[in-house]
């Protein structure tokens, strides 16, 4: 445990939050605001971050992503849809996983994300090449994406982050992306990014269908006053603390039973994929439980964040 804490806290450096402890607790990387962090990501998977063995999770769901950067393969015999695809240096690794599990690359038609940050769509440029797939990203996340990072509010000296990458169809909130019986609806949780976009489909298992959610990110993660990058009253992103504060309501309002999202720390993936080899199957990814106290833990750091900044102003 205290290994896994220590990695954590070296890729928190720089973006350090109201409460740490908390922010470790939620996994809240710093993703995107190191320079160092984003130009190594670039040809060489950041330190601690270690491709693992992809496998089914439910329904038609795969994981096929790193050890915490997540990427899902929804398949169906009409084409694949692929969200996420981790870091530019993560594709071989991506790639490998996905024709391991006996799937072929050229079937995904599809190319979504969560956000536009370098460890969800830094590959994205790379799989569209690959796969000839349609890349589809929230509306208000499509000039990040397709500038490479230079946009991102915790961009602080504007330069590229990942290959650039043209976005064929800008969604809206609540719009569909349907392929071979497959239904995702991109709903839009903005404060993590402008266009961070949780998506939420039904998958079944056992002859019964569930409610599944692949949450984009409420994480504060490079954000707050020791950073410089602040959570209130920031020119880049004036309705940043609103954004969140819509999202979470939003977010609650959710019927969850699935519970995957943009990190495996927001879920315990880890210890989920022990607790499924073991004996629990499926069944250890249905957990409302998780996703309520991920969103409350979530909530409290985004609460005390605000308090801090406004003592600091007094
Ligand atoms: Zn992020």
């Amino acid at each position: 445990m205290t290994g896994r804490v220590d990695k954590k806290v070296g890729t928190l450096r720089g973006c350090a939050s109201a409460n740490i402890a908390l922010a470790i607790l939620l996994g809240s990387l710093c993703a995107g605001a190191g320079k160092a962090l984003a130009q190594d990501s670039r040809t060489a998977l950041p330190e601690g971050k270690h491709s693992i063995k992809p496998f089914h999770i439910f329904g038609n769901i795969y994981y096929v992503g790193l050890n915490d950067n997540t990427s899902y393969l929804i398949t169906s015999p009409q084409g694949h849809i692929l969200l996420d695809m981790t870091y530019e240096s993560g594709v071989p690794h991506i790639r490998k996983n996905i024709e391991s599990l006996g799937f072929n690359i050229k079937d995904i038609k599809y190319l979504i994300n969560a956000h536009a940050h370098t460890d969800h769509v830094g590959g994205l440029a790379q799989f569209k090449e690959l796969t000839g797939g349609k890349v589809f990203a929230m509306a208000e996340d499509v000039p990040a994406i397709s500038g490479g990072g230079r946009t991102d509010h915790r961009n602080k000296d504007g330069k590229e982050q990942w290959r650039p990458v043209k976005v064929d169809e800008a969604l809206k909130d609540n719009q569909t992306v349907s392929l071979g019986g497959n239904v995702l609806t991109a709903h839009l949780t903005p404060g993590h990014t402008k266009g961070c976009t949780t998506w939420t489909t039904t998958a079944e298992e056992n002859g019964r269908k569930y409610n599944v959610v692949f949450v984009c990110s409420v994480g504060l993660s490079g954000i707050g006053i020791n950073t410089g990058v602040t959570l209130l009253n920031n020119p880049k992103y004036p309705a940043m603390a609103d954004d969140f504060a819509k999202s979470f309501k939003f977010l609650k309002t959710l019927p969850v039973e699935v519970f995957l999202a943009s990190h495996g720390s927001f879920f315990s993936m880890a210890e989920k994929i022990q607790r499924a080899e073991k004996g629990g199957g499926a069944q250890v990814w249905v957990d409302p439980a998780g996703y309520k106290t991920y969103l409350d833990n979530a909530e409290k750091a985004y609460l005390a964040e605000i308090a801090a900044e406004r003592a600091s102003s007094r």
